[in-house]
């Protein structure tokens, strides 16, 4: 008993470890299997997809119930539309997007994807639904050709290298001796995490889900290649229902909804042009962000004058 305890309950200690960091959510489920936590409903069916419509019902969550994360947060991300979440550090962006993974239940509320409660349906069907592009990918130890692959097992060689093209890392593989068949990873070659979310985007686009979730990554980039992603993720959110975690605001300008959260509730919503304008909590985040990116390119031409 005691042995049969100790490993299972060890591995409840890795999985809420690796939850947290909520880096490639697919591999995950993969190398350990079920959730232990979160369990299909006996009457749990599979997910229609119709166009996608994701809708937040007055969702509130606590991780910890002394201390509430989201309180009462809705929204709507209707079909093939962008919404993107934006806010201060630690106001509950990726706990939104953990929440619709069913990673954890709501609290109080309900989470439905075309009318469905994303509790009541299968977490086979919902999380195949359901493609993610987190901020750090995990890449295999194989080749390139392979960890692109991951995204849809059947796919072809044409299709592998037309996902790598679409998501702009074909360029840069072909560019390799061994192009498609270089290995990466720990014992091969290391890629940036600008090629590594990259990788993560080809694989989205063989999977082709019809909702996305993009968390963004924290750390800058430089300009070139964070156009280079931003043209990429453009391209795979194209038609989809996406919901984009945005850490750099920059990349929600075109968003057809953008959420505000601050401290657990949506303090603001609109356009870009509709928040500017209205001089809020957007507006300063916005302006406080733009004299970073000044301050920072002046320090970058700075230093190739001198
Ligand atoms: P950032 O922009 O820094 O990534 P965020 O808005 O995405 O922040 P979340 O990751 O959603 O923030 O976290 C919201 C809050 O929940 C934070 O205060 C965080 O410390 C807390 N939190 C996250 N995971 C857990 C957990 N497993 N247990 C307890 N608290 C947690």
């Amino acid at each position: 008993m005691i042995q049969l305890y100790v490993p299972l309950n060890f591995m409840g200690f890795i999985y809420r470890e690796i939850k947290q960091s909520v880096t490639d959510l697919e591999q995950m489920f993969r190398v350990l299997g079920e959730d232990p936590e979160i369990a299909d409903d006996p009457d749990a069916r599979p997910l229609a997809v119709s166009g996608g419509t994701i809708r937040f019902e007055n969702v509130s969550f606590a991780y910890d119930p002394e201390r509430p994360i989201l309180k009462g947060v809705s929204f709507e991300a209707p079909a093939g539309k962008t919404i993107a979440i934006v806010g201060p550090s630690g106001a509950g962006k990726s706990t939104i997007s953990r929440l619709l993974y069913r990673f954890y239940d709501v609290g109080s509320g309900r989470i439905t994807i075309d009318g469905q409660d994303i509790r009541r349906v299968t977490q086979e069907s919902l999380r195949g639904a359901i493609g993610m592009v987190p901020q750090d990918t995990v890449l295999f130890n194989d080749t390139v050709r392979y960890n692109v692959r991951y995204g849809r097992w059947d796919a072809s060689d044409a299709e592998v290298e037309e996902a790598a093209r679409l998501a702009q890392i074909d360029g840069f593989i072909r560019t390799m001796p061994k192009g498609y068949e270089t290995e990466v990873g720990e014992r091969g070659l290391k890629l940036s995490g600008g090629e590594k979310q990259r990788v993560a985007i080809a694989r989205t686009i063989l999977k082709a889900p019809p909702i996305l979730i993009l968390d963004e990554a924290t750390s800058a980039l430089d300009s070139a290649t964070e156009m280079e992603i931003q043209d990429a993720l453009e391209s795979v959110a194209r038609g989809r229902t996406t919901l984009v975690i945005a850490h750099r605001l920059s990349t929600v300008v075109a968003a057809d909804e953008i959420l505000v959260l601050e401290a657990g509730r949506v303090a603001e919503r609109g356009t870009h042009a509709e928040l500017l304008e209205k001089g809020g909590l957007y507006a300063s985040l916005w302006n406080r962000q733009r004299e970073a990116d000044q301050a920072r390119e002046l320090l970058a031409r700075m230093g190739e004058d001198g």
